[in-house]
């Protein structure tokens, strides 16, 4: 991609992790950021580019990007909606499936060679677990279809009820929680959804509950996590996103109820593409037209 970008556009390069663009870099010739989640445009890099007119993200989740500012300033931003969704989705009915039946702990005792020691624990049953998802957009829909194959009832937190689906709509986390068996996140991250799976809504989930989390790490409260891992007060985890990737809390690695994968929600060839193809149309587009192909707002 940044070779694509480099042959059709002018491209600067911020330093790593740099928030403000220097007035010696011709800040004023800049109309368009390209980012991605980790890094994201803050209100204060808005700012300081004066005809910045887009801020063009690969990925979905965007909540690193000032929208607020952007809608102020008139910047359009874009994600790259849809084309990830069943990878995702994927993703998150595998980490079920490893968690609850216990597929990795079980591929380390037969590599430790402990299997002609006794059998290993035995795991939970997939097909009629209850699920409930906490936000029901794009990925947590998807993921609902597919747990439904497996007979499970599924049902959901978000702000609003959504309308047209079948599932049961829990105005608390604390009792979806404890109305279910799997606790999938897959709400957006922000501020409005820091720390939204809290230690109260770990003990509603209980020592029988699993955790999902394919969405972001600020979404779990990781302290409380880890305590109600140790102290068996959740039956285990499964999680692609912490709270300051890549770095996982080593607590989490002593513990054998607990699937770790490293962000790879989106990470499979045919989504890539398909990200970079959709990103790509964004910046196309919004140079020759001013206009972005999928808005934010
Ligand atoms: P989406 O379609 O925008 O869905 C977001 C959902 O979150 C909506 O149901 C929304 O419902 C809900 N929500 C937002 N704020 C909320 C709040 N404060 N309280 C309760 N619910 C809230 O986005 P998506 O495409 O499904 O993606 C969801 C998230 O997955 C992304 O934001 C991203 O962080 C994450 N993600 C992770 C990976 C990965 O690699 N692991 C890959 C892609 C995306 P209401 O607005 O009705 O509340």
């Amino acid at each position: 991609m940044e070779e694509i970008l480099d042959r059709e556009f002018y491209v600067n390069h911020l330093p790593e992790g740099g928030t403000g663009y220097g007035a010696a870099q011709n800040a004023g010739d800049v109309v368009a950021v390209v980012t991605t989640s980790p890094v994201g445009a803050s209100g204060a890099l808005m700012k300081s580019l004066p005809n910045l007119e887009a801020v063009v993200n690969f990925g979905v989740g965007y909540e690193t990007t000032d929208v607020d500012t952007a809608r102020q300033l008139g910047i359009a931003v874009s994600n790259t909606p849809d084309v990830l969704t069943d990878c995702v989705a994927d993703l998150a009915v595998g980490l079920t499936i490893d968690v609850t039946r216990g597929i990795s702990a079980a591929d380390r005792y037969v590599r430790r060679g402990q299997w002609p020691e006794g059998a290993h624990p035995l795991g939970r049953r997939v097909s009629g677990l209850r699920v409930g998802v906490i936000g029901l957009g794009r990925i947590g829909r998807a993921i609902a279809r597919r747990m439904e194959a497996f007979g499970n009832t599924v049902s959901y937190h978000s702000r609003r009820r959504v309308e047209d689906v079948p599932y049961y709509w829990h105005e608390s986390v604390s009792v979806l929680a404890a109305e279910s068996d799997v606790l999938i996140v897959a709400v957006s991250g922000g501020p409005s959804t820091e720390s939204l799976v809290s230690r109260d809504v770990l003990d509603a989930l209980g020592p029988d509950g699993f955790l999902i989390n394919i969405a972001r790490g600020s979404v779990v409260d990781e302290d409380a996590l880890i305590h109600a891992l140790v102290e068996r007060r959740i039956a285990g985890a499964a999680l692609d996103v912490f709270g300051h990737e890549p770095h996982v809390p080593e607590a989490l690695f002593e513990l054998d109820n607990v699937v770790l994968t490293p962000h790879l929600g989106s990470a499979t060839v045919e989504t890539r593409q398909a990200m970079a193809d959709l990103f790509l149309e964004n910046v196309r587009m919004f140079m020759s037209t001013g206009r972005v192909r999928t808005p934010v707002f």
